[in-house]
């Protein structure tokens, strides 16, 4: 009764991806999910009576290939929606607006030499995301392999390179781990533009504008989708990318179980080795399965499923080792209104509290020592805008990611030091929004040790484990474990924490479910 083919751990995005594509494959796949809801991070929940919102907020490059071959749209999704405005607040109301995307976008509130600028810069790095583009949604080569197809990724890769012409590959290797502001002081005058455009490469890292390291990568990653990168809310929100996701699933065949918290990897050892077999739940029940494909990250994959005493010495020492700590907060208000910011007719853009990238390197040194910001950046957003179905009527949310707060306070995460932290979120944006504090309903805020404890996922981080160049292509999440297959046999990787990473994209789920058709067929 309880015997599957694959047994997904793990309900969130990657988790229904890759369950869905092995399930249209043919398998009998079971999702055992721990929550009572689906969608991991992207999970919409009630937070204050009639208000509702996601950790995650915004989309900007769920893969269209993924969306396309799982009838997303069929379920409801719609991966079109017009993005959103970037906008870099500014107190006094003279903002800086990025609107729509690609060459057809507008810029304001900069000089006509960094508007300019601007369009040369912009079409550069569409050149650039355009080589890497393929190679998200492929898996990478194993480190020292002689096998002449996973080579082939590599001669593609320097193809596409090559393709670049000779100037713009060198100004690719150059650029690529460039710390961000080495490329905005090249490019731009205005720091309200240099902060804004530097933002995404930012967010969810340990790293801040003078951190030399993947800051362009992930930029060139975010651009990977429709848009260019250019952030969108879908219609119904971002809660109907789930629905649409679990509504392919459960077509498709895929058996789904929430509130189902598995304990542990069952492994089986005989004269062979050691293989994985099941899984067991905290309930005591017991699934079997010829493989088990976990959606989770990494160190709570080996170090509490899988267990120490089942892998080799060397390869717990990585998986220790790997950079997890996150260091974005989440904030949710409830509003009796919609908010009035400073200079803006609506907020129905993304709103950025960063005026200069100073601003950012100060929040990061706080974060570095273990203390919270004295003086956070953000992104907020309204969702209720674009979903009213996420509060009352006439009523608002506002959703904002908090840089930076660390995963470990240096005097812990006390109700003290959280609320230290919530009245500084406040403060700043009390400077856009004067009469914010008259409108709150309700307010949370979810530190990164808050998201490990009530999202599961270790150090509360947006990519499960850092974006670094240290932990990214084949080497996501360490060397042995990159092309989501494990020293485990039978058990297999597909969430963040594989390559591509994080953010709703769905690549790991969907390269995954690849690598293990590729060994069925
Ligand atoms: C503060 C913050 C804001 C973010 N904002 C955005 C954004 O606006 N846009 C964007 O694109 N990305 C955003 N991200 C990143 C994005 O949310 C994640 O990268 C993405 O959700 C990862 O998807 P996943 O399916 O791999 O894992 P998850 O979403 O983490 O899902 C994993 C699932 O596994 C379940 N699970 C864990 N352990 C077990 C177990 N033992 N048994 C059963 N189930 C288990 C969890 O409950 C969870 O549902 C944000 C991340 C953070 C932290």
């Amino acid at each position: 009764m309880n015997n599957y083919d694959t047994i997904i751990i793990g309900g969130g995005h990657n988790g229904l991806v890759c369950g869905t594509y092995l399930a249209k494959n043919g398998d009998k796949v079971l999702v055992l999910e721990a929550s009572d809801e689906l969608g991991g991070l992207a999970a919409t929940r009630e937070f204050a009576p009639g208000f509702k919102a996601s950790v995650a907020h915004t989309l900007f490059h769920f893969s269209d290939k993924v969306a396309k071959d799982l009838k997303l749209a069929s379920h409801g999704f719609d991966i079109n929606t017009r993005p959103m405005a970037n906008v870099s607040l500014n107190a006094n109301g003279e903002h800086v607006i990025l609107d729509g995307w690609g060459s057809s976008s507008k810029l304001s509130g900069v000089s006509e030499k960094d508007a300019e600028k601007y369009r040369e810069y912009q079409q550069l790095l569409k050149r650039f995301a355009d080589v890497l583009k393929p190679f998200w949604l492929k898996t990478m080569p194993r480190i020292g392999s002689s096998s002449f197809k996973e080579n082939l990724t590599f001669a593609h890769l320097g193809i596409k390179m090559r393709m670049l012409g000779r100037k713009d590959m060198g100004e690719f290797m150059r650029v690529a781990t460039l710390p961000a502001r080495d490329l905005m002081d090249e490019n731009f005058d205005s720091e309200q533009l240099k902060a804004l455009l530097s933002w995404d490469g930012l967010i969810g890292s340990k790293m801040a504008p003078r951190s030399p390291n993947a800051t362009i990568l992930a930029l060139l990653y975010r651009m990977s989708g429709i848009h260019e990168g250019a952030h969108s809310l879908p219609t119904g929100g971002i809660k109907n990318l789930i629905k649409a996701l679990q509504g392919s699933a459960t077509a498709s065949g895929v058996e789904i179980k929430t509130s189902a918290m598995v304990n542990k990897i069952t492994i089986q050892a005989d004269e062979n080795g050691l293989k994985t077999n099941g899984v067991e739940l905290d309930s005591g029940e017991i699934f079997t399965a010829t493989r088990v494909v976990s959606a989770i990250d990494p160190q709570r994959t080996f170090l509490d499923l899988v267990g120490v005493q089942n892998l080799e010495i060397d390869f717990v020492h990585r998986i220790k080792r790997l950079r997890c700590d996150g260091y974005v907060a989440k904030l949710h208000l409830a509003l009796s209104d919609l908010p009035k910011f400073v200079g803006l007719d609506i907020p129905d853009g993304r709103m950025v509290i960063a005026d200069e990238l100073d601003a950012i390197e100060f929040a990061f040194d706080d974060a570095k020592y273990g203390e919270a910001s004295k003086k956070p950046v953000m992104e907020i957003v309204i969702p209720s805008l674009s979903d009213p179905s996420l509060a009352p009527s006439g009523q608002h949310v506002l959703s904002a990611h908090v840089m930076y707060v660390p995963y470990k306070h240096k005097d812990g995460w006390t109700e003290k030091a959280k609320t230290q932290l919530y009245e500084r979120v406040i403060d700043a944006i009390e400077r856009h929004v004067p009469d914010i504090r008259e409108k709150i309903i309700h307010g949370e805020i979810l530190t990164p040790f808050d998201l490990d404890k009530n999202y599961h996922v270790n150090g509360g981080h947006w990519h499960h484990t850092e974006m670094s160049m240290s932990q990214m292509l084949m080497m996501r999440p360490t060397y042995e474990a990159a092309q989501y297959s494990t020293p485990i046999p039978g058990l297999y990787l597909c969430g963040a924490g594989s390559h591509p990473g994080g953010g709703l994209m769905g690549g790991p789920g969907h390269n995954a479910a690849k690598e293990i058709m590729k060994e069925k067929s």
